[in-house]
């Protein structure tokens, strides 16, 4: 008798252990799947403020195509705010001697190509440190162009980095440009990207998250991606934005949704 039950209490343990790793298991293949907003209707016009070259693809790649889709691409725009020529590797001795201008111009090569991947003409693309008089960071130039856009197309969406919630200080000040106008109702309408590592530190009534929705927007944004991997010296192209920041590139292409993670304004 006592056996019998030493075997029932043996199963039932079994049982419960392999019902508790389905389940876990379960939970992991389904993480995938964020919960958040999904489609999030963007305003008539679309501005992204990438703080780097390579910026506008690891956290916002999905969110550039679906935008591109829902409002044309004649109304979307992406603005970058730093000229990149700070990234460590240009500590590497093969571009010792560069200019500020040079190694900036080597980045945009890589830049420029990646958002024509994603269906970004070079009209809409703005880059603050052609067009600021003053070297160093272009915070003041990035406020200017955020205003300018408000002013002239009246209903537009915002695309900064989060203010809050990045491990960079720069992208967060980048992000603080663009919540201080939206505080001020001087702007109606921003969303801040976050990296996936931060994602849960943000509720998901907050999170708004654009994924690629079928086989050409996943090749458009993978392609983007592989534009800062590509080293090809006789076309000046040094694989800059992978060498930088290869473990983000090859978080995002292990994601067979190519997931951008957004945020709303965390209060006003
Ligand atoms: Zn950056």
């Amino acid at each position: 008798m006592k056996k019998k039950y030493k075997i029932l209490l043996l199963s039932l343990v079994f049982m419960f252990t392999a019902l508790f790793l389905y389940q876990v298991g379960k939970v992991n293949k389904d993480d995938d799947v964020i919960s958040g907003i999904y489609d999030r209707k963007f305003n008539d016009y679309v501005v992204f403020y990438p703080q780097h070259q390579d910026d506008e693809v690891l956290w916002g790649g999905s969110a550039i195509v679906e935008a591109i889709r829902q409002r044309g691409s004649d109304h979307v725009f992406v603005v970058l705010v730093s000229d990149g020529s700070g990234v460590n590797v240009f500590k590497n001795k093969q571009y010792k001697g560069l200019s500020r201008e040079e190694k900036s111009k080597l980045r945009n090569n890589e830049f420029k190509a990646a958002l024509k991947d994603m269906g970004i003409s070079e009209e809409n693309t703005i880059i603050l440190s052609q067009i600021d008089d003053n070297e160093g960071t272009h915070f003041e130039k990035m406020k200017e162009t955020a205003l300018e856009f408000e002013r002239k197309c009246k209903s537009v969406t915002h695309i900064a980095h989060s203010y809050k919630y990045d491990n960079h200080p720069m992208h967060r000040r980048n992000g603080k440009v663009i919540q201080k106008l939206y505080s001020n109702n001087e702007i109606k309408d921003a969303i801040y990207f976050i990296k996936p590592d931060y994602a849960k530190k943000v509720k998901k009534e907050k999170r708004v998250i654009y994924i690629s929705k079928n086989n050409e927007d996943y090749k458009k944004i993978k392609d983007a991606c592989l534009e800062y991997k590509l080293i090809n010296k006789a076309a000046n192209r040094y694989g800059i934005g992978y060498t930088s920041a290869h473990t983000y590139f090859d978080y995002l292409l292990r994601d067979k949704h190519l997931t951008s993670i957004l945020h709303l304004p965390l209060k006003k």
